[in-house]
């Protein structure tokens, strides 16, 4: 499954900004930002990292809700406050959607951009392609854009890797003569 590059960015920038645990500091969050594709020139100010932390609850809902009709209306409500407005544009030569008015700021560019994201999953894919991680210990969410749909980690190496040994170390345990 293909979202193209530019959709492809708001999609990444939603899962760093849910699964980020430091993002204390303009720095950081101009920095996770950026890594994204968005062009920051300068750290966050205070106000824009709290209101990028506060961001991040109302996108993780869609991937915890227990209904997709929760998470998909949540998020159509984030839409209606930043009075989206879809306009087909290509001034850099490739075209895409923009949601936002020109002149809105930096952080509700990231929030519409992340909501649109977010549910335009929910409608090419459905709403079971956003996950939270299988593993015990990690409250990651992710993405499971596979053919196969059957990703249940949020990093195979890490959180994958340690839930395969685990389990591993219990069947041995099990087996072990008394
Ligand atoms: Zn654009
Ligand atoms: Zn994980």
């Amino acid at each position: 499954m293909n979202f193209g590059t530019y959709a492809g960015r708001a999609l990444h920038t939603a899962v760093d900004l849910i699964n980020s645990d430091d993002l204390s500091t303009g720095e950081a969050a101009a920095t996770l930002l950026r890594d994204r594709g968005w062009t920051v020139d300068q750290p966050l100010t205070p106000d824009e990292v709290e209101r990028l932390r506060a961001l991040r609850p109302v996108l993780r809902y869609i991937f915890t809700s227990s209904t997709p009709h929760d998470g998909v209306r949540h998020l159509n409500a984030v839409l209606a406050d930043m009075r989206a407005l879809p306009q087909l544009t290509n001034h850099d030569g490739a075209w895409h959607w923009h949601y936002v008015q020109p002149d809105a700021d930096l952080v509700d560019r990231v929030t519409t951009r992340c909501a649109v994201a977010l549910l335009s999953v929910v409608a090419d894919a459905g709403a079971s392609r956003l996950r939270t991680c299988a593993a015990d210990d990690c409250t990651n969410v992710f993405v499971d854009l596979s053919r196969n749909s059957a990703r249940r980690f949020c990093d195979a190496r890490t959180c994958g890797n340690r839930t395969h040994a685990a389990a591993y170390r219990a069947r041995r345990r099990d087996n072990q003569p008394q």
